[in-house]
C-alpha cells in the first residue's frame, strides 16, 4: 500500500499537501503534516509535487 513519507524536520505545517491530496490522506496535527488516512493513498504524487519545502521525499510502497 502506498503512503507519503513526510520528513518532519522540513515540514512547515503549511497545509498545502493536505489541500492538494484528492483522497484526504494528509492532515495537519500538532504543527506537522501527518498521513492519517494512508489506506486511501493512490500514489498520485500530488502532495510531493506541491510541497514547497521538499518535505515529502517519496511515496513508499510497502
Ligand atoms: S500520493 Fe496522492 S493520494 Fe497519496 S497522500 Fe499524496 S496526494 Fe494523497
Ligand atoms: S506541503 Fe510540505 S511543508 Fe507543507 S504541510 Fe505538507 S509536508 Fe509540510
Amino acid at each position: 500500500m502506498p503512503r507519503p513519507i513526510i520528513n518532519t524536520d522540513d515540514c512547515s505545517a503549511c497545509g498545502i499537501c493536505a489541500d492538494a491530496c484528492p483522497e484526504g490522506v494528509i492532515e495537519i496535527a500538532d504543527d506537522i503534516a501527518v498521513a492519517i488516512n494512508d489506506e486511501s493513498c493512490t500514489a498520485c504524487s500530488a502532495c510531493m509535487e506541491e510541497c514547497p519545502m521538499g518535505a515529502i521525499s517519496q511515496i513508499e510502497e510497502d
